[in-house]
C-alpha cells in the first residue's frame, strides 16, 4: 500500500436523504484521481431511525434492505445502492472499510423484565443498589427481517447492562444480573471498568453472542465484498472477542483483510497496551497525535513545535498507526469535541500526508463540507495529496529543532525520479532552515509547491539549501522540472 490514503467519507451532519451511497458512487473516480486508496464508509446498519448517523445501531443484518425502524433505507440509502457504490469504488482500485458497531444495540422491539444492580457511573465495579427487577429494552426479534441471514433473537441475558427502566423512567447504569454475569475483562480501565458505554451493552462473554456476531463479520464481509473494518468503540469491548472476531473474518477473507480500531484515549501507553493485547492484529487511530494537533492549534506560537510528535502512536508503532487530524467525534458539537483550529489544519495535513510513517486518513468534513458549510481546506488538501503522490518517497530526516519552525526532509527514491521534498511549518514568525539534501543535488533548483512562496532555492555545491516558511503556515519545497 505505497503511499496509501484513507478517507473518512462522512461527517456528523449529513442530510437524511438516502442519497449518500449514490453520491459516493459518483465520487469514486475522483477519489481515485486524487490518490485515495481506501474509504471508511459511515455505519451502514439499520439504526434507531433514518436520522441516526448509524451508531445507534438496531440490526447488524439490515443494511438498508428491510422495512424496520420506519424505513427500508438507512440515512445513506439502500443496500443495493451501497453494493453499487462499493463495486464502483473497487473498480477504481479503492478499498472499502466497513464501520462495525458491535459494542451495543439500540431501539429494541420490546421490553423484558430482569434483575439488575445499579452501579456508580464513576466506579462501575461499585454496586449502589441491591438486586431488583426492572423493565428494560432488550428484546430484539426483528419483525421486518424475520430469520433471513440469521435467526438469532436477542434477550436480556445477551447484554451486560442497560441504562433505562421503562417501569419508572429512571436513568441509571444497570448491571444485568445472572449466573457468571460481570462487566467484561479486556476493556478500558476508566471508571474502573468501561465496558458500558450506551444503550443495551452487548455481553461478549456469552457464547451465543460470540457465535452470532462472528458469523455476522464473515457474512457482511462476503455480502459486500469488503476489504476491511473500522471497529467502533473498541475500548468498551472485550479485547479477547476482537481478536477472535478478526481471526474468524481473516480465516474467511484472507490475512490481508484490514482492520483499524477506534480506541479513544490520548495517552499513548493505553494505545500501546491495547496493541500488545491484540498481538498487533489491528491498527489504531493516533488519538495522541490528534490531541497534540489540537493543543498546538489552541496555543499558537506559545506551543513548542519540537514536542509535536512526542508520545504519539506513530512514533511508537508506525507500522500499525492511522494518522488523522479530525473526525466525526472530534468535530465541533460532537461527543469528544476537540476540533483542531482552522489555521493549523493545513499544517497538520501537510505533516500526516508527507511524513514517511503512518497511514493517513483525510476527514470528509475537512475536504468537502460540514453541514452546508464548504471546507476552506479543500484546495490545500488537493495540493498535499498531489505532493504525496509525486514527491513523498524515501527516508526522512527530522528537523524538530526550533520551538516555532519545524519540518523534515524526505530524500526521495530511485523508483520515483525527481522525488524528495522539504516540509516546513511555522506557528510563529516567518522561519527558515538550512538543510543538506546531498551533494548529488548541487545545482538543483527547488520551488515551493503550495504556491505560498514565490522564491526559488538553488542547492549549493555542498548540497545545502536554505528553505523558508511563512509565519503560521506550511511550505513544501520540491525540485523544479
Ligand atoms: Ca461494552
Amino acid at each position: 500500500m505505497k503511499n496509501g490514503v484513507m478517507i473518512q467519507y462522512f461527517e456528523w451532519n449529513l442530510p437524511n436523504k438516502g442519497e449518500f451511497w449514490n453520491q459516493l458512487k459518483k465520487d469514486s473516480k475522483h477519489l481515485h484521481e486524487i490518490g485515495v486508496t481506501s474509504v471508511w464508509i459511515p455505519p451502514a446498519c439499520k439504526a434507531t431511525t433514518s436520522d441516526d448517523v448509524g451508531y445507534g445501531i438496531y440490526d447488524l443484518y439490515d443494511l438498508g434492505e428491510f422495512d424496520q425502524k420506519g424505513s427500508v433505507r438507512t440515512k445513506y440509502g439502500t443496500k443495493e445502492e451501497l453494493k453499487a457504490a462499493i463495486e464502483e469504488l473497487q473498480k477504481n482500485q479503492i478499498c472499502v472499510y466497513f464501520d462495525a458497531v458491535m459494542n451495543h444495540k439500540a431501539g429494541a422491539d420490546y421490553t423484558e423484565k430482569f434483575l439488575v444492580k445499579e452501579v456508580d457511573p464513576n466506579d462501575r465495579e461499585r454496586q449502589i443498589s441491591d438486586a431488583y427487577e426492572i423493565e428494560g429494552w432488550t428484546g430484539f426479534d426483528f419483525p421486518g427481517r424475520g430469520d433471513k441471514y440469521s435467526n438469532f433473537k436477542w434477550h436480556y441475558y445477551h447484554f451486560s447492562g442497560t441504562d433505562f427502566n421503562q417501569e419508572n423512567g429512571k436513568v441509571s447504569i444497570y448491571q444485568i444480573q445472572g449466573d457468571g454475569k460481570a462487566w467484561a475483562e479486556g476493556v478500558d480501565g476508566e471508571n474502573s471498568n468501561y465496558d458500558y458505554l450506551m444503550f443495551a451493552d452487548i455481553d461478549f462473554d456469552h457464547p451465543e453472542v460470540i457465535e452470532d456476531v462472528s458469523n455476522w463479520g464473515k457474512w457482511v464481509a462476503n455480502e459486500l465484498n469488503l476489504d476491511g473494518f473500522r471497529l467502533d468503540a473498541i475500548k468498551h469491548i472485550n479485547s479477547k472477542f476482537i481478536g477472535h472476531f478478526l481471526d474468524t473474518v481473516r480465516k474467511e477473507r484472507g490475512e490481508e483483510f484490514y482492520a483499524v480500531g477506534e480506541y479513544w484515549r490520548k495517552d499513548v501507553q493505553s494505545l500501546n497496551d491495547y496493541l500488545a493485547a491484540l498481538d498487533y492484529k489491528v491498527d489504531l487511530f493516533d488519538v495522541a497525535l490528534h490531541y497534540n494537533f489540537y493543543q498546538a492549534s489552541k496555543k499558537g506560537k506559545d506551543y513548542d513545535l519540537q514536542h509535536l510528535m512526542d508520545d504519539t502512536l506513530v512514533k511508537n508503532h508506525p507500522e500499525v498507526t492511522v494518522t488523522f487530524v479530525d473526525n466525526h467525534d472530534s468535530q465541533w458539537g460532537s461527543s469528544l469535541e476537540s476540533q483542531v483550529d482552522g489555521w493549523f489544519k493545513p499544517l497538520a495535513y501537510g505533516l500526516i500526508l508527507l511524513q514517511k510513517e503512518g497511514y493517513p486518513c483525510v476527514f470528509y468534513g475537512d475536504y468537502y463540507s460540514i453541514g452546508d458549510k464548504q471546507s476552506p481546506h479543500h484546495l490545500i488538501i488537493d495540493i498535499l495529496l498531489d505532493a504525496r503522490r509525486k514527491f513523498a518517497y524515501g527516508d526522512q530526516q527530522d528537523y524538530f529543532d526550533h520551538p516555532n519552525t519545524v519540518g523534515f526532509y524526505r530524500t526521495g527514491d530511485d523508483k520515483h525520479p525527481g522525488s524528495g521534498l522539504v516540509f516546513l511549518m511555522s506557528n510563529g514568525e516567518e522561519g527558515f532552515k538550512t538543510i543538506n539534501v546531498g551533494e548529488n543535488r548541487k545545482g538543483e533548483v527547488w520551488y515551493e509547491f503550495t504556491g505560498n512562496i514565490k522564491d526559488e532555492v538553488t542547492i549549493d555545491e555542498n548540497g545545502n539549501g536554505t528553505f523558508t516558511v511563512e509565519g503560521g503556515n506550511l511550505a513544501v519545497w520540491v525540485k523544479k522540472g
